[in-house]
C-alpha cells in the first residue's frame, strides 16, 4: 500500500501567522479571541493550554486585548470594540483583507452584494457586517429566493470551491438576464491550490483521507472534492479516528487536509496508516 500526499495540502500561511500572532502576545499579557481562530481543535488545545481565553462575543471579553481572527471582522464591529476601551489585535489574513475590498467596492458601486458561503460563518458576517443589505447563498435553492436587482455584485467566502461558485454564479446570470452580474473572484489561493492537488490526488487514489477539523469549511469542501474522483473517502480529526478496515485491498491512500491541520496532525494519520499497513502485511 503506497500512500500519496497531494502536492499541496495543510496549514495556510493565514493561519499560520494568526497562530503565532496569539502566542506571541499571550506571552505579553492575558489575550482573548474573538471566536475560534481556527476550526480545529488540536490547535485550539494549544491555545488554552498557553491560557488563551475565547470569546463568542465582545461582550464576554474579560481582558484588556482582544485579537480578532484570520477570518477576519467587520468595521462596525472593530469600532464597537475600540469603544469598549479594548486593545485589538488583528490577525486578519490579508487574502480576507482582499474579499472585504472587493466587497465595500461592490457595494460603493451600486451593486446588490451576494455572497456565497455559509451564512454564519464568521468570515461571511465578517464580509457583510458592513452592509446593510446582502444575500447570501450557498445552494441553487438560495438563488431561486434572490430578489431582481438592476446591479448584483458577487463575492465569495475565501474557502469556498472556485468550481461551485463559478456555477452559483452562472445561475445567477442565467435567472436575471437582465441585471449587470459582476463577479469577483474572492476564493483564496491557498484553497485553490489545495483543491486542485486534491482533485489530481484523488483520481489515483483507492482510498483518501481527509484530515481537518469537523466544523472546518475548507476541510469539508476537501471531503466533497475527493467524493467526487473516489468512492472511499474518510474525514478525520486526528490519527485516533483511522480505521484499519478502510484500507482493505487498497493499494493507493490518498492524503491531504484542510488549511487550519498542523504539519504534526498529518504526520500523526500518515504513521497511523503505515502502521495499519505493516500489521495487514504480517
Ligand atoms: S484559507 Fe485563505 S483566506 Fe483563509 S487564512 Fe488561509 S490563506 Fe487566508
Amino acid at each position: 500500500m503506497r500512500i500519496l500526499r497531494a502536492a499541496h495540502l495543510g496549514m495556510c500561511f493565514g493561519v499560520r501567522d494568526a497562530i503565532a500572532l496569539a502566542l506571541e502576545h499571550a506571552d505579553a499579557g492575558p489575550l482573548t479571541i474573538l471566536g475560534d481562530l481556527v476550526h480545529n481543535p488540536s490547535v485550539l488545545g494549544t491555545l488554552e493550554a498557553k491560557g488563551i481565553a475565547v470569546a463568542q462575543d465582545v461582550t464576554q471579553v474579560r481582558t484588556s486585548t482582544l485579537m480578532v481572527t484570520a477570518h477576519g471582522t467587520s468595521e462596525r464591529t472593530l469600532a464597537r470594540t475600540r469603544a469598549m476601551g479594548l486593545t485589538v489585535v488583528e490577525a486578519t489574513c490579508p487574502l480576507v483583507h482582499v474579499a472585504h475590498r472587493a466587497v465595500a467596492a461592490l457595494a460603493r458601486d451600486g451593486y446588490h452584494v451576494v455572497i456565497v458561503g455559509q451564512r454564519d460563518h464568521v468570515e461571511v458576517r465578517g464580509l457583510t457586517g458592513d452592509l446593510d443589505r446582502f444575500d447570501v447563498v450557498l445552494a441553487d435553492d438560495d438563488i431561486l429566493a434572490l430578489e431582481e436587482h438592476p446591479r448584483l455584485g458577487v463575492a465569495a467566502q475565501t474557502t469556498q470551491a472556485v468550481e461551485k461558485v463559478r456555477r452559483l454564479v452562472g445561475l445567477i446570470r442565467l435567472r436575471f438576464p437582465r441585471s449587470d452580474v459582476r463577479f469577483v473572484d474572492t476564493v483564496c489561493k491557498p484553497t485553490k491550490v489545495r483543491q486542485s492537488a486534491a482533485v489530481e490526488m484523488a483520481q489515483q487514489a483507492d482510498v483518501v483521507i481527509v484530515v481537518g477539523g469537523r466544523s472546518s469549511n475548507n476541510t469539508r469542501e476537501l471531503v466533497k472534492t475527493c467524493s467526487r474522483y473516489c468512492g472511499r473517502v474518510h474525514h478525520v480529526e486526528t490519527d485516533g479516528d483511522v480505521r484499519p478496515e478502510w484500507f482493505e485491498s487498497a493499494n493507493v491512500v490518498g492524503l491531504t487536509a484542510g488549511t487550519s491541520t498542523p504539519d504534526e496532525v498529518i504526520d500523526r494519520v500518515d504513521a497511523r496508516i503505515q502502521e495499519i499497513n505493516a500489521r495487514q502485511l504480517v
